[in-house]
C-alpha cells in the first residue's frame, strides 16, 4: 500500500462559510485536515508517501463538461488576492450574462467559496487520485490518497459542499478504462450527491448517508432515486456505533453482490459523533472506525481509498488511526 499526498492543496484555503447566513462562520474544509489523517495513518501504517505536484486536467475534462471546467478556470484568474468568489444569484442558463455571474449556473450553493488558486488545488486532487488509481491498477496495491479538496459533491457540471471534481469517479473512470469493474462505496456521513451522477454498469454507485432532506445536500422533498446503479441506504438519526457499522457491511455486502474487481472508497471522517457538519446526531466513536477499517481490509479486492469529509480536528488524526490500523491488519500488510 502505499499513501498520495496532493501537494498543492494548501492553495485552498476558504476563509468564510456563508450557509447559515451573515456574517458566516469560518470555514471548516481547512489545509490541516490532510496533515492530520495523513499522521493518523502514518502512526498505524508506515507506507510510502507519494508527493504529488502536478495537475489532472485531461483526466477532470474526461468526466466534467468542458464548459464547467472552462468556467471555473476563467473565474479563477478574475479573482484578486485574498478574495473569494460566491455566485451571487442561481439561473440553470446565464451564458448571456457576464463571468462574475454565471458560476450561478453550476452551483446552487454558497457554502463553497472559491479563492484565487482553488481550482488548481482542486486539480491537484484530482491528479492525485488518479496516481493512487494508476498505482492501484499496475501494481494490484491498495492506495489511499488524502485528496483535498474532495470530491463527492461535484457533480458533471456543478460544485458544492466543499467540491469541485469528483475524485472518486476520477479513479473510477481510469480504473474501468483499464478494463475493472468497479463499486463506488461511498461512507461519507453525506450522500453524494455528484457522485450519484456518473453512476454508470461500469462504476455503480453504492451509499450509506444521513437523511437526503434534513441533511446537506437536502434534496428536493420530491427526489427518488431512478438510477439502477445507484444503491442508496440512509442510517436512522441517533444510530448507534454498532448499528452503524453493522450497516456498512450491509453496503458492502450488496456490492459484492454485484461483482468487481476494485472498490473505490469515499471514506468520510464526519460520521463521527462530534463531527460539526451534522444535522443530526449519531454516535460513531473513534473506536469505530478501526471496526470500519476491518470491514474493507477482509475484502478481497484492491481499495482505493479516497478522503471526503471530516471537520473535528480533534478527533482526525485517531479516527485515521484508527481505519489504517484495521484495515492493514486484515490485509495482512
Ligand atoms: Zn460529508
Amino acid at each position: 500500500m502505499k499513501y498520495f499526498y496532493p501537494q498543492l492543496h494548501t492553495l485552498h484555503n476558504p476563509s468564510i462559510d456563508l450557509s447559515d447566513g451573515l456574517p458566516g462562520y469560518k470555514h471548516l474544509e481547512v489545509a490541516s485536515r490532510v496533515s492530520l489523517v495523513l499522521k493518523g495513518a502514518l502512526s498505524a501504517y508506515d507506507a510510502e508517501v507519494v508527493s504529488v505536484d502536478s495537475l489532472g486536467c485531461e483526466a477532470v475534462r474526461e468526466i466534467h463538461d468542458d464548459d464547467y471546467v472552462d468556467f471555473l478556470v476563467a473565474i479563477s484568474k478574475e479573482i484578486e488576492d485574498d478574495a473569494e468568489y460566491v455566485p451571487p444569484l442561481f439561473r440553470a442558463n446565464m451564458k448571456k450574462s457576464p463571468l462574475f455571474f454565471q458560476g450561478g449556473m453550476y452551483s446552487s450553493e454558497i457554502g463553497t467559496p472559491i479563492g484565487k488558486e482553488s481550482i488548481t488545488a482542486a486539480f491537484n486532487s484530482a491528479q492525485c487520485a488518479l496516481e493512487a488509481a494508476k498505482y492501484l491498477c499496475v501494481e494490484q496495491k491498495n492506495a489511499f490518497a488524502f485528496t483535498r479538496p474532495p470530491g463527492h459533491h461535484a457533480g458533471v457540471r456543478r460544485y458544492g459542499g466543499y467540491c469541485f471534481f469528483n475524485n472518486a469517479y476520477l479513479g473510477a473512470n481510469h480504473l474501468v478504462q483499464m478494463g475493472k469493474r468497479v463499486a463506488v462505496i461511498d461512507i461519507d456521513y453525506h450522500i453524494g450527491d455528484g457522485s450519484m451522477e456518473f453512476a454508470t454498469k461500469d462504476m455503480p454507485y453504492f451509499s450509506l448517508h444521513a437523511n437526503v432532506h434534513r441533511n446537506y445536500p437536502y434534496f428536493d422533498a420530491e427526489f427518488t432515486n431512478e438510477n439502477e446503479f445507484v444503491t442508496l441506504k440512509e442510517f436512522q438519526t441517533a444510530i448507534s456505533g454498532e448499528e452503524y457499522v453493522r450497516e456498512v457491511e450491509c453496503l458492502i455486502n450488496d456490492a459484492v453482490d454485484a461483482s468487481f474487481d476494485v472498490v473505490v472508497l469515499s471514506l468520510g471522517f464526519d460520521t463521527l459523533e462530534t463531527d460539526y457538519t451534522q444535522d443530526e446526531y449519531i454516535y460513531v466513536k473513534p473506536e469505530n472506525f478501526r471496526t470500519l477499517g476491518e470491514l474493507f481490509g477482509a475484502l478481497e479486492q484492491e481499495v482505493l481509498i479516497l478522503l471526503e469529509g471530516g471537520y473535528d480536528s480533534e478527533y482526525l488524526e485517531l479516527c485515521s488511526h484508527n481505519f489504517v490500523s484495521g484495515f492493514v491488519q486484515r490485509k495482512g500488510l
